[in-house]
């Protein structure tokens, strides 16, 4: 199936992440790299009728772990509000002497609301959609260039 890598506002949270979009259908699929929601809109057609299918697994922050190893480096998507015990599982993660304090992150998303629990912003957190296309640009093929 024809599909590209775009930018795109979450819907979710509004930033910019990057989707799997099926440009034929217009069906969109991404994983939000702030919020971490877990979203999908696909057109159906039933008895010649075309309606959108959304399905939203709500976001609730993601937690970055950057090791000196890069395959040690984990994402963690969180799909339920922040519990202590993971709290803690976290921070003992973060504190591991091969950790690159510098690039990793514990931010949480709670009602319309970024909260930094440890760690630094990732750049790319305050980039604008266009910022992200321009620093992006070899990466992906931009859109506006099939007008
Ligand atoms: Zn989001």
């Amino acid at each position: 199936m024809a599909s590209i890598y775009i930018f795109t506002e979450c819907p979710h949270c509004g930033k910019v992440t990057s989707a799997d979009w099926h440009y034929k259908l217009d069906h969109l699929y991404l994983y939000c790299r702030f919020c971490g929601v877990d979203y999908s809109r696909e057109y159906r057609y039933v008895n010649e009728k075309a309606y959108v299918e959304e399905t939203k697994q709500k976001g609730y922050g993601v937690c970055l772990i950057s090791k000196s190893d890069i395959s040690n480096t984990r994402l963690y998507f969180l799909d339920e509000p922040l519990t202590e015990g993971e709290l803690k599982v976290y921070i003992h993660r973060y504190n591991e002497s091969d950790t690159n304090k510098e690039k990793s992150y514990l931010i949480t998303y709670m009602d319309g609301e970024f909260n930094l629990l440890f760690g630094n912003y990732p750049d790319d957190f305050f980039l604008s959609l266009r910022e992200h296309w321009d620093k992006y640009e070899d990466m992906y093929v931009k859109t506006d260039e099939w007008d």
